[in-house]
């Protein structure tokens, strides 16, 4: 192995499509892997956002398939149940002015919720909700974890795997590797201030969801049109830009503005039960993708949307594509 640290043992940190992939491609060589996860759940900026009236997928609103092994998998997915093909009514607002989308991707979305696919892969991993890595050590050629939830992890590991977004992954390898900080440092993540309308009646609209170009809004979509979906909820992003040059202001702030935006652009959203959501880190990452990065001879394994042209697909290509590069160094 030419140096390269055996691997017996592999912490990944992170339960977002990456990381889920990444775990589930390892097991399925026979190495197993422990996976660290801060949120109560599994899918990351794949969830749904829940309360006694109404759920919506709040982060990715749908996902696109292209490489043949992306599509086997969802196809996987759709038999399982966990995922469908959604047909929208498409619009497209710019300049002032509405129009039909002329788009014939085909949209893919899980079912009955957003996260169904991640939690459908979480099924027999080895996952610790609950639980933030703030730090980690090498040491005598292992990797010493630490969590705010548990304190020190008493597995030490000959891999980590960090299946998170660059500016947290960032934060995690300070000073401890100049090759990963430089690409971590390189990556460009933006904001997106969502907002979930939960309206008493059904908005009368010619369309499914519209993509928004020149507004501070980029998009709206009625979730009752998507699959196994029946709430009066419209789901509304932000524009990257927008969010986050406003990524501070308060949730007030922000909803008054979407409002705002909502209403010049004719949907009355007065009678709404308004709840928002700020994802610090949505979209973006490398100009010039690298779909993972190994650094084999300290065990560090870098994945997910940032480092593979982001969006679902792309997660989900940098986990397999890193599981696979980790059971070449065990071979
Ligand atoms: C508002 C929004 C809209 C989007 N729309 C689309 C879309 O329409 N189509 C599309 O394809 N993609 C879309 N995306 C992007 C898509 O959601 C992501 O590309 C994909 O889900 C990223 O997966 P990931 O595993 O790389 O990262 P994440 O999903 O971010 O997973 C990282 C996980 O790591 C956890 N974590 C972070 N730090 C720590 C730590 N220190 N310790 C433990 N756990 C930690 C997080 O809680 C999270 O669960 C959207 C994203 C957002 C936010």
């Amino acid at each position: 192995m030419n140096g390269n640290p055996t691997i017996k043992r592999v912490a990944i940190i992170g339960a977002g499509i990456a990381g889920l992939s990444c775990a589930r491609e390892l097991q399925s060589h026979g190495l197993s892997a422990d996976v660290y996860e801060k949120s109560r759940g599994p899918s990351g900026r794949m969830s749904t956002r829940r309360t006694p009236d109404w759920s919506a997928g709040h982060g990715a609103q749908y996902f696109t398939a292209r490489d043949p092994r992306f599509i086997q998998e969802v196809q996987h997915w759709i038999k399982t149940g966990s995922a469908a093909i959604w047909k929208p009514k498409l619009k497209v607002y710019e300049a002032g002015v509405w129009r039909d989308s002329n788009s014939e991707e085909i949209r893919y979305v899980g079912t009955p919720n957003m996260n169904s696919p991640g939690k459908h892969l979480a099924e027999e991993l080895s996952i610790q909700y609950e639980a933030t890595i703030s730090q980690m050590q090498r040491r005598s050629g292992k990797w010493h974890l630490q969590c705010n939830e548990i304190g020190d992890i008493p597995t030490l590991y000959d891999v980590v795997v960090l299946a998170i977004p660059a500016p947290q992954s960032s934060v995690l390898i300070k000073d401890l590797d100049d090759r990963a900080s430089r690409i971590t440092a390189t990556a460009e993540m933006k904001a997106c201030w969502t907002m979930m309308a939960h309206l008493p009646h059904q908005l009368t609209t010619d369309f499914d969801a519209a993509f928004i170009n020149q507004e501070i809004i980029s998009w709206i979509c009625q979730n009752r049109s998507k699959p196994m979906r029946q709430s009066n909820l419209w789901t509304i992003h932000g524009n990257p830009s927008w969010s986050q040059e406003n990524v501070e202001i308060s949730k007030e702030d922000a909803q008054d503005q979407m409002l705002k935006c909502l209403t010049s652009l004719g949907f009355n959203c007065e009678d709404a039960e308004i709840s928002m959501h700020r994802w610090r880190y949505a979209s973006g990452g490398l100009q010039n993708p690298m779909n993972f990065l190994l650094l084999s001879d300290i065990g560090l394994g870098l994945c997910g949307d940032w480092l593979n042209g982001g969006r679902v697909e792309g997660a989900w290509l940098s986990g397999l594509e890193l599981s696979m590069a980790l059971k070449q160094m065990v071979d």
